[in-house]
């Protein structure tokens, strides 16, 4: 039968943590977050090589709407951090909202009843109208180039960007990948309706993918920084994702699907964008990937990006009633 929920939010990082609690100054409780892990504070709790610390100043690296003025330093290191996100869990009462050790494996949208039905490593099954996932940058790996109208997603991470690789994040690799699926190295056989090309992740705003009806990325393609903090971005992001759920509630909508065009378009405007930059100049760095793209960065300044995800627009959207 599986547990119920108006959304379903994935992660307790920055980003899941951020949008269970606009969730909750919005009046939306009926919503469930899946931990994989045994505690909240993502990069942040997986993270504890000596010296690790923020390289944003930590009054710009914290929530808009949670300012600690007892950063002990500029630059905080990551007991500080972790700490500040676990009480931020505590201080806005998310942790009942939390299933931990609740790795997601499969996420496959219903078209009949327009319900993400997630499963997780253990056989759990979780069902929600609308999917959040804040699983950190790894996120941006199964975001597929192509739109497909059959919406199921296994979740193959690498691992995280940013991590210092733990003994215990052994998990299943991928052996082979097959014109119809995946086999991985316990010889199953996962069927993929769509694989990530060789051009890299691509999401409208980096946020929703035209085929993955009611699902948003937090920290998805393109809205990565090399100068300020992804703090502002994720508040930016989660802005968004709140606006469509007002939208959706207001206007009676079950279904919000990007237009492939409308997300085209804004590929195409990012990509001649960071051609002009430094990153397009041909040097060499992790933001590009194999096929010379960029598709890690956002290409200008902050505010932009705030103005650009100031409001869900349900008109770059295929709407569908209840
Ligand atoms: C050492 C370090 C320093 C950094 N410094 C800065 C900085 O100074 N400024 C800056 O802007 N950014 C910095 N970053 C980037 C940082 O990743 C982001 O700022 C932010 O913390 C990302 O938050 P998130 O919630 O999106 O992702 P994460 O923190 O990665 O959280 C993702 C959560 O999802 C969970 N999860 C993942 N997959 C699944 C699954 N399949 N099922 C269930 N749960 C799942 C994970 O367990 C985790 O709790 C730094 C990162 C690191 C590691």
């Amino acid at each position: 039968m599986g547990e119920r929920s108006t959304v379903l939010v994935i992660g307790t990082g920055f980003s899941g943590l951020c949008t269970a609690i606009r969730l909750k100054q919005e009046g939306v409780e009926d919503f469930v977050i899946l931990e994989r892990a045994a505690d909240v504070g993502g990069t942040w709790r997986d993270n504890n090589y000596p010296g690790c610390a923020c390289d944003v100043q930590s009054h710009l690296y914290s929530f808009s709407f949670e300012k600690n003025p007892d950063w002990s330093r500029q630059f905080a290191t990551q007991p500080e951090i972790w700490a500040y996100l676990r009480g931020c869990a505590e201080k806005y009462n998310i942790l009942p909202h939390v299933r931990f050790n609740a790795n997601v494996v499969n996420a496959r949208f219903d078209e009949a009843s327009a319900t993400w039905v997630v499963r997780t490593e253990d056989g759990r099954e979780f069902k929600s109208q609308l999917l959040v996932s804040g699983a950190g940058a790894s996120a941006i790996e199964f975001v597929p180039q192509i739109a497909s109208k059959v919406a199921t997603l296994d979740y193959f991470q690498r691992t995280p960007p940013w991590a210092m690789p733990k003994p215990d994040w052994v998990r299943t690799a991928i052996r082979e990948v097959k014109p119809d699926g995946v086999v991985t190295t316990d010889g199953k056989t996962r069927k993929a309706d769509v694989w990530q090309g060789q051009g890299g992740p691509e999401a409208y705003l980096g946020l929703a993918v035209s085929g993955f009806p009611n699902l948003f990325f937090l920290m998805g393609p393109n809205t990565g920084l090399g100068h300020s903090s992804m703090v502002y971005m994720i508040e930016s992001q989660v802005n968004y994702v709140i606006d469509a759920v007002r939208t959706m509630k207001a206007q009676g909508l079950a279904v919000v699907d990007v237009r492939p065009e409308v997300q085209a378009q804004f590929v195409k405007k990012t990509q001649k964008r960071l051609a002009a930059t430094v990153w397009g100049s041909g040097c060499k760095s992790w933001y590009i990937n194999e096929s010379g793209k960029n598709t890690t960065l956002w290409p200008g300044f902050t505010f932009r990006y705030r103005a650009a995800t100031n409001r869900f627009t349900p008109g770059d959207y295929v709407l569908k009633a209840k």
